[in-house]
């Protein structure tokens, strides 16, 4: 089915990773701010979980949702997964690449797989899923695309080369997806969080949380909902002023 832009239908969210963490906050988010959401995750195996959430935030909201497993670093899964939005909801209005991992390790030993895997997951996934969002976009003459980079992606951070360069990626292609497409009102922006309370910091040893903590002006961890809130206001009507912005929130950390 063509996406049809049509401005009496919800509009509808694709949140990559949408089923935990960050992404699961962001896909309740819109969903509360009346968007249809696609949640997607990584593979079948956590199917089952994004399932639940977009069931559950159906029932909370009265809106659709529906999730997707899908690698979004896998050129095809991403041609897959644009298939399903369409099949599915039939447009698509505003992308959140929220999908991300990370695999630390000093530069000296870092391996090439773990270097090659980070860039494959968190920056062409970006590339892919926005090369296919924008031509939907343009054609609609509105979209949002909003890209989930990292405070370390602006000041690098030692123990992490591949996930700073795939952030700093992130940060440089959403400049340009800003530039290509904002005169079909098309927005990009990129988020740059500091430490959020998910799974990705539990990892981290007490110490490192602890030394971190006391960096932050605001002395405490982010929560995903913060970040979420902040990518709900990208994707209404109120920014449509913004793009090409990379936007900290960090509790000061960076400051
Ligand atoms: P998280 O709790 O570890 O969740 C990661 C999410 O990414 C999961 O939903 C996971 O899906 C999905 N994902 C991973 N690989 C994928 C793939 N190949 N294809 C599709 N989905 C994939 O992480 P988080 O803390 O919420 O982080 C979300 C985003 O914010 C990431 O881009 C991260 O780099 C960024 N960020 C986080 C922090 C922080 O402090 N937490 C700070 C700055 C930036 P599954 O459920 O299928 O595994």
């Amino acid at each position: 089915m063509p996406f049809v832009p049509d401005t009496q239908t919800r509009r509808v969210a694709l949140v990559t990773g949408g089923g935990r963490g960050i992404g699961r906050a962001v896909s309740e988010a819109l969903a509360r701010d009346g968007f249809n959401v696609c949640v997607n995750c990584s593979s079948e195996r956590s199917l089952p979980g994004a399932e639940s959430v977009a069931a559950e935030l159906a029932e909370k909201y009265g809106v659709e949702c529906a999730a997707c497993a899908a690698d979004v670093s896998d050129s095809e899964a991403v041609d897959a997964l644009f298939s399903f939005v369409a099949e599915r909801f039939g447009r698509l209005d505003v992308l959140v690449n929220n999908a991300g991992i990370t695999r630390d390790g000093s530069l000296l030993r870092m391996s090439d797989e773990d270097f090659d895997r980070v860039l494959a997951v968190n920056l062409r996934s970006v590339f892919l899923t926005c090369r296919r969002a924008a031509k939907i976009m343009m054609k609609q003459r509105w979209g949002r695309i909003i890209n989930m980079a990292s405070i370390v992606g602006v000041v690098g951070n030692a123990g992490q080369a591949n996930y700073a360069a795939s952030k700093a990626g992130i940060i440089g292609l959403t400049k340009t997806v800003a530039r290509e497409f904002g005169a079909r009102h098309v927005t990009a922006n990129a988020i740059a969080p500091g430490f959020i309370e998910t799974d990705m910091t539990a990892e981290l040893p007490e110490k490192v949380l602890a030394g971190a903590t006391e960096r932050i002006a605001l002395k405490r961890l982010g929560t995903a909902e913060e970040v979420a809130s902040l990518a709900a206001f990208l994707a209404s009507e109120n920014a449509g002023y913004i793009t090409g912005q990379v936007i900290g929130i960090d509790g000061g950390m960076s400051l």
